[in-house]
């Protein structure tokens, strides 16, 4: 893509460019290690729930992993079909509940005893019966960012182990749930294998618990996570699925009857994205060069909320067959009124000039489902591979 940045000219700048082919060439490889082992992955719409994007999703037959009524609705319209809709989140409101029970949709992951309760109420009041999963925080550290970690005790998501108890007994009260399922997911951009290892064996342990009790739950659902490689997407443009499932399959001791389920968000569709952003002006400080661009943490939060590292590179001047051009260093900063408005830090780049053009690499997944409009910046528009000539 670097080397056809003359495609770009004449797009207003900033904008997030999609690459549709590479989004394809993923969704097979993604089909094709799951299917070796029928697993079903549903996508996370809040990666990224563009509706070209969707579309294509939907028509490599994944399910739709939704975590707010909004988004339940939007996969509904975009066609996914209701059976293959879950709903997860830990802070339904009572309209988002029956948007999902209206839609039909093929599970709620609950995270917690009063939402099943009033998930009951909702669903008796539409004469409907609510399947639902239990979310369940098996308290297992995914050595992620903190502010991603998901699955520890001390995180706000889920039903801890010690509650499962009081939850089965209140279950066995309501005649409007019908549990279907164990739901899990502990953190996300988690890249060492032997953590999703480690909840597969947290894992079985709970399924045997559920058995045990005689609960013959179908649906296992480890929900999703596994990370992309920010630092070299080029080598790596198609995450490691073999390996992952592979992992999972090794480790997991489901019953015969039941399904394995993920949700997968980022790595599906985080590599496609980039944001295209253009050099407004150079300062070159005393100890430090700034590059500022016209776009920042509106279009691209995660720098500034996670300190995250994206792949930065100048379009105009890292292909100059040959020419040598003295790299320098710069922090490479927004227009917004932030200081942590910032996209990268230090970075290694060919003397850059106002009115260079740089790809932020890796933005496909919480890039522009995370964007906003503050200081009253407009958004910024989408450019797909499909529609580019030449
Ligand atoms: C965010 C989220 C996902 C997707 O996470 P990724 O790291 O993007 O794969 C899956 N399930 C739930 C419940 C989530 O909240």
């Amino acid at each position: 893509m670097y080397k056809e940045y003359k495609r770009f000219t004449g797009i207003a700048t900033p904008f997030y460019y999609y690459d549709l082919d590479l989004l394809r060439d993923t969704l097979d490889t993604l089909n094709r290690e799951a299917g070796k082992y029928n697993y079903k992955v549903h996508y996370a719409l809040k990666a990224n729930a563009d509706s070209q994007v969707l579309q294509i999703i939907r028509d490599a037959g994944l399910g739709a992993d939704c975590v707010s009524g909004n988004e339940v609705q939007k996969s509904l319209n975009i066609g996914f079909p209701a059976k293959d809709i879950y709903y997860a989140g830990v802070g339904k409101t009572d309209d988002e509940i029956r948007t999902g029970l209206a839609g039909n949709i093929g599970c709620f992951n609950c995270e917690s005893v009063q939402e099943i309760t009033v998930m009951n109420q909702i669903a008796s009041d539409m004469n409907m019966v609510a399947k639902i999963a239990l979310r369940i925080n098996p308290d297992i550290n995914s050595n992620t960012h903190s502010y991603i970690t998901t699955g520890i005790q001390e995180n706000k998501f889920g039903i801890q182990l010690w509650e499962l108890d009081e939850v089965l007994s209140v279950i066995r009260q309501l005649k409007n749930i019908n549990l279907i399922g164990l739901h899990f997911h502990i953190g996300s951009q988690i890249i060492r294998l032997e953590i999703f290892r480690k909840l597969c064996l947290k894992v079985n342990e709970i399924n045997d618990w559920f058995i045990e009790r005689k609960y013959f739950l179908p649906v296992l659902n480890l929900g999703g996570g596994l990370g992309i490689d920010y630092h070299d997407p080029d080598s790596n443009p198609v995450p490691d699925f073999r390996n992952y499932f592979k992992t999972v399959y090794d480790t997991l001791l489901p019953q015969p009857w039941q399904e394995i389920h993920f949700e997968l968000g980022r790595s599906v569709v985080g590599q496609m994205g980039s944001l295209i952003s253009k050099v407004l002006y150079i300062k070159n400080g005393k100890t430090k060069n700034f590059a500022i661009m016209d776009s920042g943490m509106t279009e691209l939060i995660r720098p500034a909320l996670y300190h995250s590292f994206h792949k930065i590179v100048n379009l105009y001047k890292s292909n100059l067959n040959g020419t040598f051009l003295p790299y320098l260093k710069y922090d490479v900063v927004g227009p917004v009124c932030e200081t942590t408005d910032f996209l990268g830090k230090e970075v290694e780049l060919p003397r850059t000039e106002r009115g260079d053009l740089f790809a932020i690499c890796s933005v496909g997944a919480y890039g522009q489902s995370m964007a906003s409009n503050y200081n009253l910046r407009e958004r910024a528009g989408v450019t797909y591979s499909d529609d580019l000539s030449g």
